[in-house]
């Protein structure tokens, strides 16, 4: 009797064992049905762009951003069923943080399994602004975690791994040229009173030691209204405001309307949430920012800036 009870036990047992067995077998052919390679999926363009970095010429490998066509920052954004398709084949999704992806608590319920990583996590945000990325040194930290910890990654051997810190690595040092030029251009800079037009300046103010006096959220369509532009007026008279940041696309007709109003000069910088997907974008963008900037002090003191080389 004790016998019988002991040799269904067994069976059961056995039976189980089978059946993981099956399991496992069957995700691996779902696996190999697609490709082996290593399928990184980012969340959206600055996170695409350092993640490509990152991944460089390494073989094995495979990236995808998940928001496009898309024409602003994330905030608000939903995914599509093309989206949710995408993370379902994905190994790991990069995203930026800090709230920015306001979609994540539904892929990390609907992909429990899925590796998710946060390019700012360690990060301080200022004033809780996702927007990190448009400070350079802060980029830079965000480039590192990405390689770290995609290096972390089960299925990632050390070889890829490898790759990953050394492509992260020299792709650090080119920003750190950005970094540096900040930090020489910082004697001018500092303490200098902005106006920003979108909410991702707020870093590039901080990089450059400026304070923010007021802002307004322009990365989208919509109306402005005429008290809006009389409490802007009244802050640039009130500290003196000499520069503006604005983005092209969103804050061009405000821009406009202040500079007809007052003497202060409308920088148009680049948020970096579009653009060519190129390795070398990112450095590109940034680089025509510090110019801009550079050349709103420079071109200030006369006709020729020369002896400022
Ligand atoms: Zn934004």
């Amino acid at each position: 009797m004790k016998n019988k009870y002991l040799f269904v036990l067994m069976m059961l047992v056995c039976i189980t064992i089978a059946g993981l067995g099956l399991t496992t077998a069957y995700e691996k052919q779902q696996d190999l049905a697609g490709t082996d390679d290593l399928k990184i999926v980012t969340s959206f363009y600055p996170m695409y762009i350092a993640a490509m970095n990152v991944i460089g010429d390494a073989d094995g490998v495979q990236l995808e951003n998940l928001s496009e066509p898309q024409t602003g920052c994330l905030h608000d954004y939903q995914l599509t069923p093309e989206d949710m398709k995408l993370l379902s084949t994905a190994d790991v999704f990069v995203v930026n943080g800090g709230g920015i992806e306001t979609f994540l608590a539904d892929v990390a319920e609907e992909y429990p399994e899925l590796t998710i990583i946060y390019a700012s996590a360690g990060l301080e945000l200022y004033e809780g602004n996702p927007h990190v990325w448009m400070n350079p040194e802060l980029y830079a930290k965000q480039v590192h975690t990405i390689a770290h910890e995609l290096s972390e990654v089960e299925v990632v051997e050390e070889e890829l791994a490898a790759a990953f810190e050394n492509n992260a690595h020299n792709y650090i040092a080119q920003i750190d040229v950005l970094v540096q030029q900040i930090v020489s251009l910082k004697g001018d800079t500092e303490g200098e009173p902005i106006l920003s037009f979108h909410e991702a300046y707020g870093y590039v103010a901080n990089a450059f030691g400026m304070t923010i006096v007021g802002e307004m959220d322009l990365d989208e369509e919509r109306q402005i209204s005429a008290g809006e532009v009389a409490d802007m007026i009244q802050l640039i008279e009130e500290h003196d405001v000499e520069l503006i940041f604005a983005e092209e696309l969103y804050g061009k007709s405000m821009g406009d309307t202040i500079q007809a109003e007052v003497d202060a000069e409308v920088l148009y910088l680049d948020p970096i949430t579009r653009g060519e997907y190129e390795a070398t974008a990112y450095l590109k963008a940034m680089q025509n920012n510090i110019d801009l900037i550079h050349d709103a002090f420079h071109d200030h003191a006369g006709d020729s800036d020369h002896e400022h080389q």
